[in-house]
């Protein structure tokens, strides 16, 4: 089968300190849970329980707003004891409801009743899917239901795209929840599809996966819409927007297929949806690859949302020896962590700690003209000047706002400027 790659740049990305792809763990329940209103892109979420209030697991405890904003639950029993405030990596603040487990679990170890989703109408499965919260899991936050609300002035068709790319070794939890929730997968796409009414499902697969890509067709042969399967290269940023559509164009034109809008949903999104529609649950917890040179034993584990990413090290074994830098996401373009007692969310995918020498030399020299950002941009912008113009607060001269920030320009600078991070933030002021 053909395989399908972008033209131009990317970088072979890999790390030895990621955990192992073969099983997940689950994690300790945490005796306090801090939840947060925002989990999601939008603004914070109304909190419609107080402190001293009791609540169940999956008991609703904030109330999106608006666009961008989502549903937040609660993901153990207890009583609120307190709420908590404080400052992100972008400087936004957020706040967050703090549960004292206490009290049976409505959900877990429990017969998990099923519900019958084949009837539905589109509208009703996609308030579910709100009402429930679904964002997208695997990075960016925004809201399923937002997603499906942009679709009403889409251009007929729509095909639905199970993102199955796995360009990022930081991507391991998606690949263990991908085998380990194969079916959920395969129904969530099937349920996403009827709710967005979508006329065709390509799953994407990069191609040292592509036995993995066989499993899921087969679990889709019982889908009522047509399935393709894509096989792409492993090149980071393939699983990016823009790398995604320009090989499914690709695939397309070959194929003699309109695809259409492209809208695309990756494993975790997906078992999520399943989970809302099926078994009338929100997200009560996400696998989340924890590694770094700065932990003793990096693994993917089942954490609960709220879990404080501190006892998540502490269950990893802690740390070797002092971290230098602490992050969630993916390390190319992740967020700091401030504080240990910052917990995991929705979209917390990934979170590590790394020593100094996986951070490298963290002092910036002068560009030494290597032309290594150039080689690697897949936009075919040239970073290193972009960032000059920057520096030189000139930037409404430079191309920034083209930069789709996959981050490779700053992974290979042997300078260590911070090029992406720069042109980046210049692209979102609007310059
Ligand atoms: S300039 Fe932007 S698109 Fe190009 S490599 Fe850097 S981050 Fe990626
Ligand atoms: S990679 Fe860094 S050192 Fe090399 S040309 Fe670009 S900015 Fe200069």
């Amino acid at each position: 089968m053909k395989v399908y790659s972008f033209l131009r740049g990317g970088i072979r990305y890999t790390d030895s300190t990621v955990p192992p792809r073969d099983s997940s763990v689950t994690a300790f329940l945490p005796g306090l849970s801090v939840i947060p209103l925002i989990q999601h892109v939008g603004s914070k979420a109304n909190p419609v329980v107080a402190v001293g209030d009791r609540v169940g697991e999956g008991t609703l405890i904030g109330r999106g707003q608006g666009l961008g904003s989502a549903n937040i639950h609660a993901t153990v029993p207890g009583r609120v004891v307190r709420t908590v405030s404080w400052k992100m990596s972008e400087g936004l603040s957020n706040d967050a409801l703090v549960i004292k487990l206490d009290g049976s679990f409505e959900k877990l170890g429990r017969h998990e009743e099923i519900f019958p989703w084949q009837g539905l109408p589109s509208f009703e499965l996609q308030r579910i899917i709100a009402e429930y919260g679904i964002v997208e899991m695997e990075g960016s936050g925004r809201p399923v239901a937002d997603m499906f609300y942009s679709l009403r002035s889409a251009r007929d068709p729509v095909s639905l795209v199970v993102r199955c790319i796995f360009d990022d070794p930081w991507l391991a939890a998606d690949y263990v929840l991908l085998r380990e929730r194969l079916e959920a997968v395969a129904e969530g796409s099937r349920i996403a599809a009827r709710a967005g009414r979508i006329s065709r499902i390509v799953l994407i697969f990069s191609h040292a996966e592509k036995d993995l890509a066989q499993d899921l067709m087969d679990y889709m042969a019982k889908s009522e819409f047509p399935v393709t399967l894509v096989l792409t290269g492993t090149r980071y940023p393939q699983r990016n927007r823009r790398e995604l559509e320009l090989v499914l164009r690709r695939f397309a034109r070959k194929e003699g297929i309109d695809l259409g809008t492209i809208f695309a949903l990756g494993p975790a999104t997906l078992a999520a949806i399943h989970d809302a529609v099926k078994l009338k649950k929100p997200i009560l917890s996400r696998y989340v690859a924890v590694g770094g040179s700065a932990i003793k034993k990096p693994q993917v584990m089942k954490v609960r949302i709220g879990t404080r990413i501190g006892e998540i090290f502490a269950e990893c074994g802690g740390f070797v020896d002092q971290p230098r830098r602490i992050g969630s996401g993916s390390p190319l373009l992740g967020k700091a962590v401030m504080d240990l007692d910052e917990p995991v969310i929705k979209t917390s995918f990934a979170i590590f700690a790394f020593l100094s020498g996986q951070v490298g030399g963290l002092v910036r020299s002068r560009c030494i003209g290597c032309g290594e950002c150039r080689v690697v941009c897949p936009v075919g912008l040239d970073p290193e000047s972009i960032y000059k113009h920057i520096d030189a607060s000139e930037d409404r001269d430079g191309r920034a706002w083209e930069c789709h920030g996959c981050g490779c320009c700053e992974v290979v600078c042997p300078s260590r400027l911070p090029l992406a991070t720069s042109i980046i933030r210049s692209a979102l002021k609007g310059h």
